[in-house]
């Protein structure tokens, strides 16, 4: 079982397994957000704090909504909106032990264009 915190600890959460990759995306969100996204099905993600300690956003096709810790502010995952795939989730892993997100493989995503991964790291 993965651990995960919020940097002021209001927003805990426990996952079942260590992703195999986690993802960078360019798109205009997270590349503000500078997440590092790992997929789930929303089973096995435990929060430890209750929702009403996030603030959400969202956007664009209104698939899926951001939420941030409301009190330091840290991007920690996204899930469904009534609308969007009920079978996933992602985690923000920069919110796990940096030792564990060092020891997983980052795939970059190009959603800020193809919407197809991409094999290196993009120029910023
Ligand atoms: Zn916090």
């Amino acid at each position: 079982m993965i651990q995960a915190s919020c940097h002021c600890g209001q927003v805990k959460f426990t996952l079942a397994a260590m992703p195999e990759t986690v993802t960078s995306c360019n798109c205009s969100a997270c590349s503000r957000f500078s997440a590092l996204w790992a997929y789930f099905e929303p089973e096995n993600i435990k929060f430890i704090s209750a929702e009403k300690d996030t603030g959400k956003y969202c956007w664009g096709d209104k698939t899926i909504e951001f939420h941030h810790c409301k009190n330091c502010a840290c991007i920690t995952h996204y899930r469904p909106t009534a609308i969007g795939n009920q079978k996933r989730m992602a985690v923000n892993f920069r919110l796990v032990d940096s030792k564990l997100l060092d020891s997983v493989k980052i795939r970059y995503f190009d959603g800020a264009d193809s919407w197809e991964f991409i094999n290196q790291e993009p120029k910023l």
